[in-house]
């Protein structure tokens, strides 16, 4: 380690892991990766967290898929497979045979009950040209728009506030602006843990004298780095802001001039909070009026403030007025488009944003143009060469499975993401797949939605590949291939196009510049970014308003990109919960993810340092709790809701609430989505992954 003599080339390029998107220098020999440092990138600056440095060895991994699979005949479609030998219900195939079979069964469902009798999930952890090809592929190959990804688990919610009120789902400034502000809320997040180096950005932040205000029901690291650590009741957050935000308009704190020159609504706004009662809100959420007071001052009165969240915020049935409070907090202290200012979604796959922003959305194409709009129609028509696109918007992602079990839907081509351990609700998400009659499964790992396939084709891991990808600061980045792929896996955008031409589409891309040269023709965001650019520079912010301009890290300086060029300001009620604990199911169960593993554990649990560090299940209870229970730290644990049951490891962590429980969801074999509530947020169909009544009780030692 250390020794350039050690490895024989450095590869520049990209973390596979969060939406932070730390350029990284990987150090090859052969073909295998020694090691990983961090890269000079515009996000990290040279810094890298535990997943990134040392979370490389899954390329490696023996049960990386290397070969084309089609299902045995007859055999079961389920989970509980031999883990010793998981691929015992597969034989190998040919890719002539593995794509000829999967393209026929998708076709047969087409032809015979028409295109809408085929959905396709893409995903995040894919690159910008790979998501766009896949939302051509569902759209103009069976002529809908039921195609879906893992946003619509994430920041659904935020983007629809954001599209609503701002105009535009991204951030409206970088998180590394938080070096020029002198206030900042971080709230429904966990920085320290999901964006680590974002996190070191918060805390040099608040060690040179920022008021940092962390705002969770789940204690934390950065609360130590906190000048205020509201720890409020889980489902409240609506009127915990509109506490915070009351206390504003109350006290005269806002921004008058900025209100009256970049925004509307704002009287029905006022009026909403001149007649909210502090207490009252005070009393639901659990924090002290007189807190809720001084948050409000020092927020309003800072310089330069910012707001960052995470899915604490978009994963309830009110994520999406959620996010319309934090926006319009924002907006009434005028912190946003100058320095140091701005709305921050930290957004979580390292490619979630491209991915929404290329059209794996079932309302919009690429740039978030809607379906519904006639010239937005005509001009991916155009692009595409077809007659007509379909003007419906489609079905989401836990609509999709929904469709499935009423038998609309009765075959899939997934590519990249794991319904059957990522969705709420499992046991209803993995009767759906089981269900399907013809299921197309593209990854690297045979997850476990690739034991319900039909077909699975193997494809290459990030640090095998070739393209882009956009993080959470909307900087469009290079990804280089570091070592080749095992076997004869293949990159997704050359299976998306085998898959294509197979169902009858004129397709003949030979390398991924062409896919995203085709992008630049209907996504304005990529004007003045070329490949060659990226190529080049590595890294490039949208927008960019020059070929030499690096990228604008603030926008919305001089308005909105609204009618009148106006923000709007969308006053939000508190409501509960979709179910709230009972005597039956008494306290309340969150889920996440922790530092070591990546959302549903495909990647992270075949990485070598990241499964030795943390290796199993875990319930995270209040010590209080645990001793209330007669539950010892360590001891099984079982965890029952309204959906289902599942038994994890007892872990004391006083950073709990006693009333909670937070269980992560990487691990199938106490899967925390078995329990979690399929209710969705109205506007954007995102589930309530952040609340669920739950019941807590010892359980047999194994
Ligand atoms: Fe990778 Fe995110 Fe860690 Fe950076 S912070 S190294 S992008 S996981």
């Amino acid at each position: 380690r250390g020794d350039s003599a050690a490895f024989d080339r450095e590869v520049k390029t990209v973390c596979p892991y969060c939406g932070v998107g730390c350029q990284v220098s990987v150090k090859v020999k052969g073909e295998r990766i020694l090691y990983i440092d961090g890269a000079e990138g515009p996000a990290n600056e040279n810094r890298l967290c535990v997943k990134g440095r040392f979370g490389f060895d899954y390329i490696h991994h023996p049960h990386r898929l290397t070969k084309p699979l089609i299902r045995r005949e007859g055999a079961p479609k389920e989970i509980d497979v031999d883990p010793a030998n998981p691929f015992t219900h597969f034989r190998e195939a040919t890719w002539e045979e593995a794509l000829d079979t999967a393209a026929r069964g998708l076709a047969a469902l087409r032809d015979a009950h028409g295109g809408r009798a085929v959905a396709g999930f893409g995903s995040a952890k894919c690159t910008n040209e790979e998501a766009y090809l896949f939302q051509r592929l569902i759209r103009e190959g069976f002529g809908h728009n039921n195609v879906d990804h893992c946003t619509r688990l994430c920041h659904a919610s935020s983007v629809a506030a954001l599209m609503e009120n701002v105009g535009s789902g991204a951030v409206t400034a970088t998180f590394n602006e938080i070096e020029h502000a002198d206030v900042a809320i971080v709230i429904g997040a966990n920085p320290a843990e999901n964006h680590p180096v974002a996190a070191t950005y918060f805390k040099q932040f608040a060690k040179r004298g920022g008021k940092l205000i962390v705002a969770d029901p789940r204690g934390q690291v950065l609360a130590r780095h906190a000048t205020h650590m509201l720890q409020f009741r889980p489902g409240t957050d609506v009127a915990m802001l509109n506490g915070i935000m009351a206390a504003i308009v109350q006290e005269g704190l806002y921004d008058a001039q900025y209100i009256a020159a970049f925004t509307e609504n704002w009287e029905a706004m006022r009026a909403h909070l001149e007649a909210t009662d502090i207490d009252e809100m005070s009393a639901i959420c659990g924090i002290p009026a007189e807190t809720l007071r001084a948050v409000a001052r020092d927020f309003a009165r800072g310089q330069a403030g910012m707001i960052f969240w995470g899915m604490g915020i978009s994963q309830h049935i009110h994520g999406t007025d959620n996010s319309r409070c934090l926006i319009a907090l924002a907006l009434m202290c005028g912190h946003v488009g100058r320095p140091g200012t701005g709305l921050h979604p930290l957004r979580g796959q390292n490619n979630v944003q491209g991915a929404s922003d290329a059209g794996l959305i079932p309302m919009v194409f690429p740039d978030y143009q809607s379906v519904a709009d006639a010239a937005a129609r005509a001009r991916f028509a155009e692009i595409w060469g077809v007659e007509n696109l379909d003007p419906q918007p489609g079905l989401t992602v836990t609509e999709i499975l929904d469709a499935v079990h009423k038998g609309e839907i009765k075959g899939m081509y997934i590519l990249g993401e794991n319904p059957a351990m990522s969705d709420p609700d499992l046991t209803h998400a993995r009767e759906a797949l089981a269900k399907l009659e013809h299921l197309v499964v593209q990854d690297i790992f045979l997850t476990e939605t690739a034991r319900y396939a039909d077909v699975v084709l193997p494809a290459t891991a990030f640090y095998e590949k070739t393209g882009t990808v956009t993080n959470t600061n909307r900087q469009v980045q290079m990804g280089r291939p570091a070592v080749p792929p095992p076997g004869e896996a293949r990159e997704d955008w050359w299976i998306t196009t085998q898959i294509a031409r197979r169902l009858g589409l004129d397709w003949h891309y030979s390398h991924p510049r062409e896919v995203f040269a085709e992008m630049k023709r209907g996504m304005a965001s990529l004007d003045n970014i070329t490949w060659e650019r990226l190529e080049r520079e590595s890294a490039v912010t949208y927008p960019s308003l020059s070929p030499d301009d690096p990228g604008q890290p603030i926008v919305f300086g001089d308005g909105f990109p609204r009618a009148e060029g106006r923000a709007r300001f969308a006053p939000a009620k508190f409501a509960p919960p979709a179910e709230e604990p009972d005597a039956d199911f008494p306290m309340v169960l969150t889920t996440g993810r922790q530092l070591e593993h990546w959302h549903t554990g495909a990647i992270t649990r075949h990485a070598s340092v990241l499964d030795a560090l943390e290796p199993e299940a875990t319930a995270s209870l209040n010590p209080a709790t645990l001793a209330r229970l007669g539950i010892a730290p360590g001891d099984p644990v079982r965890l029952t809701t309204r959906r289902g049951s599942v038994v994890a490891r007892a872990r004391a962590d006083a950073a709990v609430p006693p009333e909670m429980v937070f269980m992560p969801f990487a691990y199938v074999e106490a899967a925390a989505n078995i329990l979690t509530n399929p209710a969705l947020d109205p506007w954007g169909k995102i589930p309530e992954f952040k609340f669920a009544a739950v019941r807590v009780e010892p359980a047999a030692q194994a």
